[in-house]
């Protein structure tokens, strides 16, 4: 089949090799857990327990009556040990529900059930209730994205994993496709769709193959090949590759008849419908010229990025930045002391000698960044603009439909902080916002 793909884009080098191999893996469970009432796009949860309350794995601690937002469980048994406030591993400060956890425990199983009879709306219900949310990186609370206002016809699963280091969705896809499939078919239920798609880069072709074999005489499905370039597991850029429409400015993937999944967001969805089981854990790789054992590893949401690094085997003398997600969109942490949450897919370490991380210099009007955007934008105009304080001008150089995937900063050859220039932008769109629309006391 021909491998599809988007207009510009950059070609990565991978450091996919460290760890593409390692099979998932569970490390030895924490004794505490620091779960955050927020890992979702959306509002808060508050919190369903106290201090000194005895919850069981699987127990619903933080509930909200939002809309959106999505509840959140205790992964093992213990005792609540505090309710505090903490950094988030996204930089938000978040109410968390400090657990001790009993010191001997397994993970709990959960039986299958027939789910051949539940309706639409009952499989959405077991979704909500399990606090499934998006976990490709942006946490939108599933059920939300299977209400769309319009009719689609199309469910893309998104197997790209387009961030080089990244490997757990392609563990993921070689040892539990039958999984992903089976929760697929439940989207693809909910959603009234017929046809879905599982879209997958080249650089995983056992995957690609497993899913061919899996899925030969499954109707309606069909595993898609896709070219390896950053950033192809964007919504707008994937939606193009597999079907050439194209999402307008300011509109969602539904109203072009398609809704993304993400493959590891697939297999969740099993879960919490055919096994009532909630979302409390996550396939993350730890990797990096940092890592003394990079690897694939199976870890209860809430555990530490310090329990994951050092049941693993530690770092390296002479790593010196942590990120956790991918190197392109990931977000630096300070510290490891922060609890890895539902849309954590990484934890990245680095050394000195692999970072080469120098001053920005100004812009030499090449026009890479113009190439390369796969939004079609000046990055160059928007970055000038934004530097001098002139955010509306960089608004109308498109800012707000940056995605800020970073392809303009890995091509430029002043190295400008083109993304930390559209978030300045935002950020300064927001608060003119929030400005205009306060109501005189
Ligand atoms: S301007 Fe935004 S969307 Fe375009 S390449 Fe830069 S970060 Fe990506
Ligand atoms: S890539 Fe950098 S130097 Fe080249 S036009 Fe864009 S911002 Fe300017």
């Amino acid at each position: 089949m021909m491998v599809k793909s988007f207009s510009g884009g950059v070609y990565l080098p991978h450091y996919k090799h460290l760890t593409e191999a390692k099979p998932i893996e569970r490390l030895p469970l924490p004794l505490e857990l620091i779960i955050p009432l927020k890992q979702h796009t959306g509002a808060p949860c508050e919190a369903l327990v106290a201090v000194g309350d005895r919850v069981k794995a699987g127990q619903k601690i933080g509930e909200s009556r939002s809309p959106v937002s999505a509840p959140v469980h205790s992964p093992l048994n213990g005792i609540v040990k505090e309710i505090v406030t903490r950094q988030s591993v996204t930089g938000e400060m978040v109410e968390c529900v400090v657990i001790a956890c009993d010191s001997e425990q397994e993970m709990a199983v959960y039986p299958a059930e027939d789910v051949s009879s539940l309706s639409a709306q009952e499989i959405k219900d077991r979704i909500r209730e399990a606090g499934v949310v998006g976990m490709g990186g942006a946490a939108f609370p599933t059920y939300m994205k299977l209400s769309p206002p319009k009719h689609v016809d199309t469910l893309i699963i998104n197997g790209c994993e387009c961030e080089p280091f990244l490997t757990c969705d392609h563990r993921l896809m070689l040892e539990r496709v039958s999984d992903i499939i089976v929760g697929a078919r439940l989207i693809a239920k909910v959603l009234g769709v017929s046809k879905i798609v599982f879209a997958v880069e080249t650089n995983k072709q056992d995957a690609l193959d497993l899913l061919n074999e899996k899925i030969r005489d499954e109707e309606g499905m069909e595993a898609v090949p896709l070219d390896i370039k950053y950033p192809q597991g964007s919504e707008k850029q994937l939606i193009y590759a597999v079907s050439q429409r194209v999402i307008p400015t300011g509109k969602l993937p539904y109203d072009v008849g398609v809704v993304v999944q993400n493959v590891a967001t697939a297999a969740a969805v099993k879960d919490a419908v055919v096994h009532r089981r909630p979302l409390m854990e996550r396939v993350v790789t730890l990797t990096g010229s940092g890592v003394k054992n990079p690897g694939n590893y199976l870890v209860p949401v809430g555990t530490t990025l310090r329990h994951v690094v050092e049941a693993a085997g530690g770092l390296n003398d002479n790593a010196v930045k942590i990120i956790v997600g991918g190197p392109m969109t990931g977000r630096a942490q300070s510290g490891l002391d922060v609890p890895l949450i539902k849309g954590s897919g990484g934890i990245l370490a680095f050394d000195e000698d692999f970072l080469t991380e120098q001053d920005y210099l100004a812009c030499v009007r090449c026009g890479k960044c113009v190439e390369h955007c796969p939004m079609l934008l000046y990055p160059n105009y928007i970055g000038q603009y934004a530097e001098l304080g002139r955010y509306e001008m960089a608004e109308n150089w498109g800012a707000k439909d940056c995605f800020e995937c970073g392809a303009c900063v890995y091509v430029c050859p002043s190295s400008r902080p083109i993304v930390n220039f559209v978030r300045q932008t935002k950020a300064a769109a927001a608060k003119r916002h929030r400005e205009s629309t306060r109501q005189p006391i």
